[in-house]
């Protein structure tokens, strides 16, 4: 029944009516206020709590343990210092060369339109960068342009946020309507979590639009635990797949969350049953607030170890971390 009006409810409805509030998520699963315990409201004054009803509807009522709700609600640990774990681990402010142009890979980069996201993720990497400095203006585009003419092996632009799927569908086509005027970009990325947590946001608007595109357009969704793909979820994706959109997912080891083959290999079928080919599966990168979900090195290999004898090689997501001034992503070594 929750499901039957989500599907009902339009995408930008449902992103203005988000819960924030920790109380209310936790009277929503009708678990006990001792949950939050001392820090979490703290934690979520840093990194205000941000969830669709949609992604709630599901979570497990009375289940503290939730995969999912662990990834959304604020948590005491987030308050505590550890060395390693800063504020921008992979330095993006210093890759930042334009505003909302994050340029590290040769061939592509990442052009962040907006700094809001559907949902908050305790565990992003990106939850201290300071996006409101960073966020490309119309009249910037003349600047972009010339940096990728000047540019002639980029061939690719990745949308990324923030999460770029937040965009209205006009301010999104404005933005491809301009990439698409540069003959030497082939492919469009989409990198967003919005089809994980408000799956009605792929509406027939925005995916003609992606259709018509004269650009490869690849969608890579993020999701990581197979409750977050209902039958809805999986339906919408498979039709976005029928479409010709090329669908990808990352997804993030999380303690807790993911960390266990049983649980990785029916997130990957499961993708697969919705028309979308597992691809990365990052380990954390270390950033303040996140160092809870950390996975060690040594659990992560045998626990990929088990994932390949368990998956065909069409299903297991390439092992990978971030290192910050790389010129890719580093396959985790063994
Ligand atoms: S949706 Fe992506 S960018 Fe936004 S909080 Fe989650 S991980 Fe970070």
């Amino acid at each position: 029944m929750i499901n039957y009006l989500f599907k009902e409810q339009n995408w930008q409805s449902q992103l203005n009516d988000l819960i924030t509030e920790p109380l209310e998520l936790i009277q929503a699963l009708d678990l006990s206020e001792e949950q939050l315990l001392n820090g979490a409201l703290l934690a979520s004054q840093e990194f205000k709590l941000r969830v669709p009803r949609a992604f709630v509807a599901k979570m497990q009522p009375r289940d503290p343990l939730d995969p999912l709700l662990l990834q959304v609600l604020p948590h005491h640990l987030e308050l505590e210092d550890h060395p390693e774990f800063i504020t921008d681990p992979l330095g993006e402010e210093a890759a930042t060369q334009l505003p909302g142009v994050l340029h590290k890979y040769r061939s592509r980069f990442l052009l962040t339109l907006t700094g809001a996201c559907a949902v908050h993720c305790r565990y992003c990497f990106r939850r201290h960068f300071p996006y409101q400095d960073n966020l490309p203006k119309d009249h910037d585009w003349q600047s972009i342009a010339s940096h990728i003419h000047s540019h002639p092996e980029i061939n690719e632009i990745i949308l990324s946020g923030g999460d770029p799927l937040t965009l209205s569908d006009r301010k999104l086509s404005l933005w491809i309507d301009r990439i698409e005027t540069i003959g030497q970009i082939k492919i469009l990325r989409i990198h967003t979590r919005v089809p994980i947590v408000i799956p009605n946001r792929l509406n027939e608007h925005l995916l003609s639009r992606l259709k018509n595109s004269r650009l490869h357009i690849i969608l890579v969704i993020h999701c990581n635990h197979p409750n977050e793909l209902d039958d809805f979820t999986q339906a919408t994706l498979l039709e976005v797949k029928q479409m010709g959109i090329t669908l990808l997912n990352q997804a993030v080891l999380l303690k807790g969350v993911n960390d266990s083959v049983d649980v990785l290999s029916k997130l990957s079928y499961k993708l697969f049953d919705a028309g979308v080919l597992p691809y990365y599966l990052h380990v954390l990168d270390k950033v303040k607030g996140a160092q809870h979900f950390d996975v060690p090195d040594i659990d992560a290999q045998h626990l990929y170890t088990d994932l390949l004898a368990h998956l065909p090689g069409y299903l297991v997501p390439k092992l990978v971390r971030e290192i910050a001034g790389e010129p890719n992503k580093t396959p985790i070594s063994f």
